[in-house]
């Protein structure tokens, strides 16, 4: 029988296991005790942090809760990590948290353990192959090879300010690395990191401010597939909004590269809400579309992105994109106790009869727990748990990779 301990940290930030101290973690808006096959050891690349005003809490043998004279403890998990709980916790500040995925971490026979379970596989994406020291040095010859070029001046501040992966592969010359293109969304979401609307907290990163011209992203496009070994290029990055809104330069843009080469692929992350964007960005020559979604029930839907479109056209821009042979894949947003509630689940199963795409991203939704909870219509079901509602959809849609990954 393992040694499991709950953790707390002191006001400076060092973390201390509770002895005798039973771990708790939380899913929706219940603090419930944590099994040993929930836990997995602290992942490479996963940080360690603690909750301004939220108590910890466990429990005692006897099942007793108790609250622990500490601040609750989480972990941010790498990329290919789905969380299962929530940090559990005792609110005693009203302020928001920052926008972050806060998991459950408990100490195992002296080692950190996080309440999660792997997904997906990347060596592409593993944080260790990042923020590497030679990255100045590899930035300054993009931006000889690419002078006065707006979208590197503002990758270089992505990778070196908020340390994005896919602009540093930019200047790695791999993978998959972010054109950013629209200061402008057709959503507002509650969690948006680009700009907080919500009075949540600051945006933790800033919305380019402009488009750039054609020749721009054409040039980035070009440099980015003519050197990176199985190159994506992706529009739809964290420091804009929605290009859908900005089609008609994003589809040029496709448009010319496709005239000069038909290496790599080209991909988008959008809300698929504005369809005539879309169609005429797939039209353009598209060849992958990762759409954000965080449920397939209007109202859910409607309370997290108030949006200025409906889910049906969200449906609408899936339907043609899949039509038209482009790889759809959803990148859900999950949060324990809301994604595997027994109507949601459902919902999903309805969702993917209607629209069977061959892939869903598991994204863990970065948000304080509280402030989501309070926003969203309050969901009706049992919760069956995170780990349950993915072996769900993959006993109804057997040829449906679930990952976390981009994998063609
Ligand atoms: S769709 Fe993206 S850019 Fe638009 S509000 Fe939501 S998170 Fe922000």
């Amino acid at each position: 029988m393992s040694d499991i301990r709950a953790l707390y940290a002191t006001e400076d930030g060092e973390i201390f296991d509770a002895p005798n101290i039973l771990p708790m973690g939380r899913i929706g808006d219940k603090n419930v005790p944590l099994k040993e096959e929930d836990l997995i050891p602290l992942p490479e690349g996963a940080d360690l942090m603690f909750l301004p005003g939220r108590k910890a809490v466990g429990m005692m043998e006897d099942g007793e809760v108790v609250p622990i004279l500490g601040y609750a403890v989480a972990a941010l998990l790498p990329q290919g990590f789905t969380r299962l709980y929530l940090p559990a916790y005792e609110k005693d500040e009203d302020s928001p948290l920052p926008i972050y995925g806060y998991t459950a971490a408990v100490l195992v026979n002296d080692e950190i353990y996080v309440a999660a379970m792997k997904t997906d596989e990347s060596e592409s994406w593993n944080p260790l192959n990042y923020n590497t020291p030679e990255l100045k040095k590899l930035i300054k010859r993009v931006k000889a090879d690419l002078p006065r070029n707006s979208i590197v001046e503002n990758l270089q501040k992505c990778a070196l300010k908020w340390h994005c992966l896919t602009a540093q592969n930019l200047f790695y010359r791999r993978f998959e690395a972010g054109v950013p293109v629209s200061p402008v969304c057709n959503a507002n979401c509650l969690g948006c990191i680009s700009l907080q609307t919500s009075q949540m907290c600051p945006a933790p990163q800033s919305r380019i401010k402009k488009s750039p011209a054609v020749k721009e992203i054409v040039e980035v496009m070009l440099y980015h597939l003519d050197f990176a070994p199985n190159a994506i290029v992706s529009f739809g990055q964290g420091c804009e909004g929605d290009q859908s809104l900005a089609a008609d330069i994003v589809a040029t843009a496709i448009e010319r590269v496709r005239e000069r080469t038909k290496r790599g692929k080209i991909n988008m992350n959008t809300n698929g809400g504005f369809t005539e964007g879309v169609k005429k960005i797939v039209d353009a020559g598209l060849n992958n579309m990762r759409l954000s979604i965080i449920s397939p029930t209007e109202e859910i839907y409607e309370a997290y992105y108030r949006p200025n479109y409906s889910i049906n056209d969200v449906k609408t821009s899936i339907k043609y994109a899949m039509e038209k042979g482009v790889y759809v894949s959803l990148n859900l947003l999950t949060f324990p106790g809301l994604n595997d509630r027994e109507e949601e689940v459902n919902a999903w199963i309805d969702f993917c009869k209607e629209l069977p795409v061959p892939m869903i991203q598991i994204r863990n939704l970065n948000m304080d727990p509280d402030f989501l909870l309070e926003r969203l219509p309050r969901p009706k079901g049992k919760m069956l748990g995170t780990r349950r509602f993915l072996e769900i959809l993959k006993e109804n849609f057997p040829d449906m990779i679930i990952g976390s990954f981009s994998h063609s």
